[in-house]
């Protein structure tokens, strides 16, 4: 590992100013991340739990109640509310014809007939009224919709939960932070290796020469591998794609040479897991078992999971700092679930400072951020 501490040599100076002190606020970040029970927050789009916005459609007034529904279906096949699907189209006696945006050149009576002759007798007055833009996906903005118009609306209990502060229960709290607890006990093992120092104390400032990827398999809650930071000798060797190319080792896979032995069945540092196994007695270690469908037919080996994950399929990835574009598109690209991490990385954090790639929609996965372990 001393390969490390040569090329380190300026941080070092001041590594060693703050040394005292940084340990002890590994310490004190160790015990805090275990001991706290403040429920994590997920890192979303503002704009998902944001007020709808608001926008301007004509409604007309109907003569006779009984037209109501022969006028509604000739108005959703020659007028259909495209964009504005979410609105009812009927309260009471008032019908949404059209947005205002249609009515530019032309009043409402004129664009009736370029539709269809026969809705031009139907109504007796018209008015302009303000409706909710977009269809509301929490209930809040549902019960906002109703100072305006009566909107479709179908609840998303998973989408709900996420906005509350119980994402996660008690258990599953106190899990994540085990997980980031190891985070953080791994910084502090890499750190007294390296002599790198995490940063100042009592910021976000965490060096950002620094980070530590933890991989979970959640569906047997076994740790599958580790990675700690490789990116001042190898420029894209940060934490994040090292811990991605250890998972593909265990399925056969794995780009890079590394120079440090890891163990056969969690692709970890062989040292650092016999550290880790005294410190976290209760923790598994290790990946299931995949065998390809090419191998279980040409060796007759029992097949114990022929669909396994491609990558970080359904893994949780727990890491000290937000990570930066290329570590954030290494995951999105490697499928991950679930990314937790403890600071924000102010300068080039792409899931929550400078860019949220898990809302950027044209984008083939997506998975959940979680955050606010302090
Ligand atoms: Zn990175």
């Amino acid at each position: 590992m001393n390969e490390y501490t040569d090329s380190l040599q300026p941080p070092l100076k001041k590594a060693k100013l703050d040394e005292a002190d940084m340990f002890m606020t590994i310490d004190k970040y160790i015990d805090l991340i275990a001991s706290t029970d403040k429920p994590l927050k997920v890192v979303l789009d503002e704009v998902v739990s944001a007020p709808l916005p608001i926008t301007k459609v004509c409604i007309g007034h109907i003569k006779d109640v009984k037209a109501i529904s022969k006028t509604v279906l000739l108005l959703n096949e020659k007028m259909p509310l495209r964009e504005l699907q979410h609105l009812k189209r009927v309260r009471k006696q008032e019908i949404v014809l059209c947005p205002s945006s249609y009515l530019k050149d032309t009043s409402i009576k004129q664009y009736l007939a370029g539709c269809d002759e026969k809705l031009t007798e139907i109504f007796d007055s018209f008015k302009e009224a303000d409706v909710p833009m977009l269809p509301p996906k929490l209930k809040s903005q549902f019960d906002d919709t109703r100072k305006y118009w009566p909107c479709n609306f179908h609840p998303d209990k998973y989408l709900e939960k996420l906005f509350s502060d119980n994402v996660f229960s008690a258990d599953e709290n106190k899990l994540h932070r085990l997980y980031m607890r190891m985070v953080f006990v791994v910084t502090k093992w890499f750190c007294e290796r390296t002599g790198i120092s995490i940063g100042h104390v009592n910021s976000n400032r965490v060096s950002k020469d620094l980070n530590v990827t933890v991989i979970v398999d959640p569906s047997i809650n076994s740790v599958v591998a580790i990675s700690t930071d490789n990116r001042l000798k190898h420029p894209i060797q940060h934490s994040v794609m090292l811990a991605i190319d250890n998972v593909a080792r265990t399925q056969k896979g794995g780009a890079w040479d590394i120079d440090h032995k890891l163990d056969d069945d969690a692709f970890i540092d062989l040292e650092l897991l016999n550290f880790l196994k005294m410190e976290f007695r209760n923790v598994k270690f290790g990946h299931r078992k995949f065998v390809s469908k090419r191998d279980s037919s040409n060796n007759g080996i029992e097949v114990l999971d022929q669909d396994g994950p491609y990558l970080c399929t359904g893994y949780y990835v727990y890491m000290l700092r937000e990570p930066c574009v290329m570590c954030s598109m290494g995951l999105v690209h490697a499928r991950a679930r679930r990314i937790f991490f403890c600071f924000d990385n102010e300068e080039d954090g792409a899931l929550k400072s400078k860019a949220k790639l898990q809302t950027v929609a044209s984008l083939n996965h997506h998975f959940e951020v979680f955050t606010g372990f302090l």
